[in-house]
């Protein structure tokens, strides 16, 4: 099982420091059977450890050159960071990132061997429209992404259950993982508004390995509580 958590544009390098040193000591203490991925500001990149891998949310798919406000390759590598998010919706829709830039930054990554985290989600009006549309949708965020590669694991985020504090319904996790586990046998995640009281249901539904938490995430015993939600199932 998985534990994502993403920090979009919140905290600190001080408060990310203050924050992993937190959970270091309760992944250590409890020896949860989880994998845990951090993903701070980019101004805050840490070392990953034996217990928090530690990913970046966005870079740019070269190692270094003239792309003003970005960083590459060369710049993680400095903080030894091997994994990144790929296809966040709030990179699709805000900062209109093209699946040619999404499927560009996987390419370059993957060749890199990086960990890929990489995010799809359909809008309201689609899944309104029914499973079909929610599948076509989706499998187009696909196009030119390797589904193969050994480092990928998918999130599926509907983009409506995304810091709406309305999770998508157990039947739609699992009939959507369910259509994507016929063609991905890497990790599925399901992220959007997983919280400590939602936690439990979601890991529990069959071909969900995990999840990717935005705001239940940002305090470090929020996020701790979700775990512990989770753990005494898998026992
Ligand atoms: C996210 O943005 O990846 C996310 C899942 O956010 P939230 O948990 O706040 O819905």
């Amino acid at each position: 099982m998985i534990f994502a958590a993403n920090f979009k544009m919140h905290h600190t390098r001080e408060s990310t420091i203050n924050y992993l040193n937190r959970l270091e000591d309760i992944m250590k203490e409890a020896e949860y059977p989880f994998k845990v991925i951090l993903f701070p500001p980019s101004t805050a990149l840490q070392s990953s450890s034996d217990w928090v891998s530690i990913g970046v949310q966005n870079a740019y798919p070269s190692s270094e050159g003239a792309f003003t406000g970005e960083i590459g390759l060369t710049q993680l590598e400095e903080f030894g960071v091997d994994t990144i998010l790929i296809g966040h919706s709030e990179r699709r829709q805000i900062l209109g990132e093209s699946q040619e830039l999404i499927s560009k930054k996987f390419s370059f990554f993957s060749q890199k061997g990086f960990e890929i985290v990489y995010c799809i989600g359909e809008p309201l009006e689609i899944r309104q429209a029914g499973e079909e549309a929610v599948a076509e949708y989706l499998w187009e965020q696909f196009d030119g992404i390797d589904l193969d590669y050994e480092r990928l694991i998918v999130a599926y985020e509907p983009i409506w259950a995304i810091g709406t504090g309305r999770s998508a319904t157990p039947e739609d996790i699992a009939s959507t993982h369910n259509q994507l586990r016929k063609r991905i046998s890497r990790p599925l995640l399901y992220g959007g508004s997983v919280n400590p009281l939602n936690v439990k249901d979601i890991c529990s539904i069959s071909n969900v390995d995990g999840v990717l938490v935005g705001s239940a995430s940002l305090e470090v015993e929020k996020f701790h509580s979700m775990m512990s939600a989770v753990a005494p199932a898998l026992v």
